[in-house]
């Protein structure tokens, strides 16, 4: 169960603010689509850290009386995405501890490959662990570190864990960001307008609180922030890049930069380049709202077809208190989508998603648009099938679960009952990202694992 217990997630860290805490409330707010089962965030006023967490919305979780106890001029906070009955609130991060040298916090995305060892080890050593996260062995890995210096006792850690980490630790005086040496999930450095930085997983983050980007923390690097100092970068790996070409075809925000790159004009270049392998005559082309919108966009400017909206979201269905089973998923589906019957009666539509995982999505909207009235569905996928689980950060299921990893195109076309289906390929998807030095990480859709 370990390896599924640290996914898809937002950090974020701001140093030298007096205004710490609100501003990473305001950024976890623009990174909740990272994660909406669990928010919390860590402050330090100089002499002790303060934190508050709690399963829901970051909205639910802080108001302004508990902002006010997160005192200090630094604070590091986490939104969480968790799988059924991991939901304890002892799960939500940051992960808190005292320890030899005083306190500590960390906040984690990613997910570490060798953590079920680690734990096993250090349980056989007498730890205790408090929670399921594969996050809390950094914490013993630092505490039990025979170094003497927290920034010696972090690379000590670091180096024993591998797999996807964006870290970002809190002291009483300092705060510290690390991403691991493939770079797999992103983790960018910015500039607060009146003073003081900010580290985030997207920088939509830092278009929200006015901050400006500097750069990308780099695969491999450590970035050491001290008061009245720039911060000082350290690499304690050498940089091996494989960055998660799922955060461009599905997680990131289309108005973040992520990996130096707009989201919104990959998703928008996958579509073009769909239109141009994977075209189909029709009267209209419609996204899957809010994740096939900028692919739908490209499709439609590259083909002529026009663009319409032909399916309505409900933005106010949450995730929070529904059970992730089978049955659950289809009913949520059914309350979140609406089709725009007016628009799409007695037309043949191209209808554009990011991507298929078990294919209850596509099922049910061709189902909709055809009880609608569509005359034909044609579904496109803006990324290559979905055939194999992510072990770096991203919640995809098991492989028995991955409609793609079990059934044809056509066998899976027939499933979704749609007119035709079809895929962008491996190539067209890398072209899309201006991919030149084959530096993305694209297990999940060849099972081509790196660590
Ligand atoms: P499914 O119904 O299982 O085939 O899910 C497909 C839908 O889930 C698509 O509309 C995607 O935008 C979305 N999706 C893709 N990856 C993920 C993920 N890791 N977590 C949640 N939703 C996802």
């Amino acid at each position: 169960m370990l390896e599924n217990m640290n996914e898809k997630c937002a950090v974020v860290g701001i140093f030298g603010h007096t205004e710490a805490s609100k501003l990473a409330y305001f950024s976890l707010h623009s990174l909740q689509h990272r994660g909406q089962e669990a928010a919390g965030i860590s402050s330090s006023d100089g002499v002790k850290l303060h934190t508050i967490k709690d399963r829901g919305l970051v909205m639910s979780v802080f108001n302004e009386e508990k902002l006010k106890t997160l005192s200090g001029t630094s604070a590091i906070g986490h939104t969480r995405y968790s799988t059924a009955g991991d939901d304890s609130i002892l799960d939500a991060q940051p992960v808190f501890a005292r320890y030899d040298l005083g306190e500590m916090a960390i906040v984690h995305n990613g997910n570490l490959t060798n953590a079920q060892e680690i734990r096993e080890a250090l349980i056989k050593k007498g730890a205790i662990f408090q929670t399921f996260m594969d996050t809390e062995n950094l914490i013993h890995l630092i505490a039990k570190s025979e170094k003497e210096k927290l920034i010696d006792r972090i690379i000590d850690a670091v180096n024993k864990i591998e797999g996807a980490f964006s870290l970002v630790f809190l002291s009483r005086t300092k705060m510290f960001a690390m991403r691991d040496r493939h770079g797999f999930r992103p983790l960018s450095l910015g500039r607060i307008a009146n003073g003081g930085y900010v580290v985030a997983s997207e920088t939509c983050a830092f278009d929200l609180i006015g901050a400006t980007f500097i750069r990308d923390v780099e695969p491999g690097e450590l970035l050491i922030f001290e008061e009245d100092k720039a911060p000082i970068s350290i690499k304690v790996f050498e940089p091996t890049p494989k960055k998660c070409i799922f955060e461009y075809v599905y997680f990131a925000r289309p108005d973040s930069k992520v990996f130096g790159q707009s989201v919104y004009q990959m998703r928008k270049n996958m579509g073009i380049e769909l239109a141009k392998i994977q075209p189909v005559e029709a009267d209209m082309v419609i996204p899957v709202p809010d994740g096939g919108v900028p692919a739908a966009i490209g499709y439609s400017q590259a083909s002529g077809i026009p663009y319409e909206m032909g399916i309505m979201r409900n933005h106010y269905i949450g995730r929070t208190f529904i059970e992730p089973t089978q049955e659950m998923r289809d009913l949520k589906v059914k309350m979140k989508l609406s089709p725009m019957t007016d628009t799409i009666k007695g037309k043949k539509i191209i209808v554009i998603d990011d991507s298929i995982v078990r294919g209850t999505t596509s099922r049910r909207i061709v189902k909709m648009l055809k009880e609608a009235g569509a005359s034909e569905v044609h579904m496109r996928i803006s990324s290559p099938p979905t055939t194999d689980p992510c072990f770096y950060g991203v919640d995809t299921p098991d492989k028995e679960k991955l409609i793609a990893a079990n059934m044809t195109i056509q066998e899976i076309c027939d499933f979704i009952e749609a007119d035709s289906l079809a895929y962008l390929d491996s190539a067209a998807l890398l072209r899309s990202v201006n991919n030149t030095s084959n530096d993305y990480c694209t297990a999940c859709f060849t099972g081509e694992y790196i660590v």
